[in-house]
């Protein structure tokens, strides 16, 4: 009976070892697949360019290369600049150029959206981090910071007015993964930002930390010319005690003459006939391992893309001329 019982006991600690086995192989893939979060947060203001392509494909490769996820946020904040049926387009050629989409794409224009950052413009209000302003654009122009008197103000002005966040006189440094060590003084160089416009719309640097903290967002990846916001962003998510993100910010792209291509200077539609080839030169701009051979498929080219991606290929660039 004592031999049977010792044996049942060894049994049952060796099923406990195997289990305790399991369970650990399980939190490391749970890990493995949750720790990065990545995304793409395209305005729906105009059709997809190549600066935008090549946002999303670091991005998705970037999280690609690390099991993570990739999340799209479609950032419709402002219905008087979107271009009807370009959220939608959106969604239909990153499908065709292959990137896998999940069925959680978050859209700011949503009810649920609009209230949490509400939300979080109250807290900022209750904390004493906003104030009220009705100057015109010619009259902030005028002025400098330091004299502008609404800062001082608590009264709510009679005509509209937009709610802007008070910054502090203190540097703020991050490290960007592509562009090394960042800092600025958020009083001096930074100034202030509007958090809720005076049409009553949010404005986006309130709502790009609500969701990026909403959506569990890991590592933003996106373009240099956002680098500036970064201040602002960071000292949003420390007052509102979400978790920081890192950034890295990939290079603008530019024409012959230096200027930005971008939906404002009328930057061509990306090619959409032929998806392959347009994600060939979208790599080729990203500086990555040219392809020995010639991708056949969307699927290899992605496979052969991923199992070689190296964002270090583009530290320290901050603008690529195309
Ligand atoms: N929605 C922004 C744009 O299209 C990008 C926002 C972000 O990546 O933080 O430029």
């Amino acid at each position: 009976m004592k031999v049977i019982a010792r044996y049942w006991q060894i049994f049952w600690r060796k099923v406990g070892e195997f289990n305790h086995f399991l369970l650990v192989i399980i939190v490391m893939q749970m890990s493995l697949n949750n720790s990065y979060i990545g995304r793409f947060a395209p305005t729906p203001t105009g059709k997809l360019h190549m600066g935008s392509l090549i946002a999303a494909v670091a991005s998705y490769c970037e999280a690609q290369k690390h099991n993570g996820q990739w999340l799209l946020r479609i950032e419709d904040l402002d219905p008087p600049r979107e271009v009807p049926g370009a959220s939608q387009s959106f969604i239909k050629t990153l499908t065709r150029f292959g990137f896998e989409i999940n069925n959680n794409v978050v859209f700011q224009s949503e009810t649920l959206r609009q209230k949490a950052y509400q939300r979080a413009l109250d807290k900022l209000i209750k904390n004493g981090h906003t104030y009220n302003c009705a100057c015109s654009r010619s009259q902030l122009k005028s002025i400098s910071i330091k004299a502008h008197q609404c800062r001082n103000q608590k009264q709510i002005p009679q005509k509209p007015y937009s709610i802007n966040l008070k910054v502090p006189d203190s540097t703020l440094t991050f490290e960007d993964r592509i562009q090394g060590i960042y800092a600025r003084n958020l009083l001096n160089d930074c100034g202030d930002c509007v958090l809720k416009r005076k049409d009553g719309l949010f404005s986006y640097q309130l709502a790009v930390v609500v969701d990026d903290s909403f959506q569990n967002i890991t590592d933003v990846v996106r373009g240099i010319d956002l680098i500036d916001s970064t201040p602002w962003q960071i000292y949003l998510n420390n007052l509102l005690n979400y978790q920081q993100p890192s950034y890295a910010h990939i290079p603008i792209l530019v024409n012959n003459t230096g200027q930005k291509l971008s939906k404002q200077t009328f930057a061509k539609e990306i090619n959409q006939a032929d998806p392959l080839e347009t994600l060939l030169v979208a790599h080729n701009i990203l500086l990555q391992k040219p392809f020995k051979n010639k991708p056949k498929s969307l699927i290899e080219f992605w496979n052969v893309a991923i199992a070689h991606w190296n964002i270090n290929k583009l530290d320290n660039i901050q603008s690529i001329q195309v």
